[in-house]
């Protein structure tokens, strides 16, 4: 059986044929030329139609998938038509590669599905290419997936930020969190009002308006936007973030605490504390609860502003948008007697957006913002994985390449 035969079962199109395999004489790769049907004429690559013939280029390499550790290339002179509907002469489309890239399609797909497995370097270096290709690879897919995706309706989104390099560097990501599918839909960069209403832009009136649920943290420029775009949707606020502020607001608390006793020499007890009160307690071995235990005994502000945090659980147990209500009126009406200023702030930015927070419970917690927050667990994950150089652009493709459930381009022939 020759390599021909297989090519053309799997990677055949009409109007060119298979000409010759051969080795290149270091044995390293094989060459593989193409030419065209004969009385098959040439596409213009800018309006699609066949157009008469003009000249022919000198031959291009093609890159295509690696064969039992030998690179495969397609040879191949591309032809330049004199297009008469576009007016110039114009070169010609061929259905295995594009204009511009020194990789075929196929080998493409085939780089950026093994891309979503293993990280862009991992790829490289299992098929011996370099990292520059495999950003190539998913550049192309990603932007053929999002050219092609069908938004259809939405129901639910979720809106979060993740820092991607130092110095706050923020993205701004948006999720579509409906029951049956969920998937990033947006992404943009930096945390601004200005990069977030590039996400109503970007998706249009008609797919906003429909919007039922809303899901996001507290940054007023966000709940701004939010009301001024999806009027009608039910806004959210975030459980994980509301229960990392109140972790942020205790963590104050203790360390400020932990500075006074120190200047005033008292025993530190609440020393090493910190993850002993910033975890739940359910999730404490045995020998912490013992210490935990311990510290409760001090009247401390740091105690005090642990069982409010601790109390404050109580609220996702609620079913009833009404007694939820209940329950969050009396927590914020005791810390705001608690003396403790971290938690008192967290309890007016409670009351301020009390409907919001019973929006929750009036969803019936079918959209519980843990779903953003897996969500974004993966994009950490996906940004963690090493992607050779940390710019937007890398990100930005790697994220919908891993998220975004996008569609891919038809290939001839599944080759992975
Ligand atoms: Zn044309």
């Amino acid at each position: 059986m020759e390599l021909i035969t297989i090519l053309n079962r799997c990677h055949r199109f009409r109007g060119f044929v298979y000409h010759q395999a051969r080795f290149t004489s270091d044995h390293k790769s094989i060459e593989i030329s193409v030419r065209p049907r004969k009385r098959s004429p040439a596409i213009c690559s800018r309006c699609h139609q066949p157009a008469p013939g003009y000249d022919q280029l000198p031959e291009r390499r093609f890159e295509f998938i690696p064969l039992w550790g030998f690179f495969v290339f397609l040879l191949y002179a591309m032809r330049r038509v004199d297009c008469r509907r576009c007016g110039a002469v114009v070169v010609e489309e061929v259905p295995w590669g594009d204009g511009k890239r020194t990789l075929t399609r196929a080998y493409m797909l085939f780089l950026a599905r093994w891309a979503r497995r293993l990280s862009w370097k991992e790829t490289a270096e299992a098929f011996r290419t370099s990292w520059e290709k495999v950003f190539d690879a998913v550049e192309h897919v990603v932007t053929w997936g999002l050219e092609h995706r069908v938004l259809g309706q939405i129901d639910a989104i979720g809106v979060d930020e993740i820092q991607y390099a130092k110095g706050h560097k923020y993205l701004t990501l948006v999720y579509q969190i409906d029951i049956g599918i969920t998937r990033l839909l947006w992404i943009g960069k930096e945390r601004t009002i200005e990069s977030f209403q590039g996400f109503f832009t970007a998706m249009g009136k008609d797919v906003i308006s429909k919007i039922v649920f809303v899901c996001s943290d507290m940054w007023e420029p966000y709940l701004k936007l939010i009301r001024e775009n999806c009027s009608e949707a039910l806004h959210i606020l975030d459980r994980f973030h509301i229960v990392a502020n109140m972790n942020k607001a205790l963590d104050q608390v203790r360390s400020e605490e932990t500075g006074r006793m120190k200047r005033e020499g008292r025993a530190p007890v609440l020393k090493k504390s910190r993850w002993l009160l910033l975890r739940h307690s359910e999730n404490l071995g045995d020998e912490q609860h013992f210490r935990l235990r311990d510290l409760l005994r001090y009247n401390l502000k740091t105690v005090r502003a642990y069982l409010l945090k601790e109390a404050f659980q109580q609220l996702w147990e609620y079913s009833s948008p009404a007694w939820a209500g209940k329950f969050l009126d009396e927590w914020c009406r005791q810390t705001m007697r608690s003396r403790i200023e971290p938690m008192k702030k967290i309890a007016r930015s409670l009351r301020n957006h009390r409907e919001l927070i019973l929006n929750y419970f009036r969803a019936q917690k079918l959209l519980s913002s843990g779903v953003v927050e897996g969500l974004n667990n993966k994009a950490k994950v996906t940004m963690r994985k090493s992607y050779g150089f940390r710019t937007y652009r890398v990100l930005e493709l790697a994220l919908y390449h891993s998220l975004g459930k996008l569609p891919e381009p038809e290939s001839t022939h599944d080759f992975f």
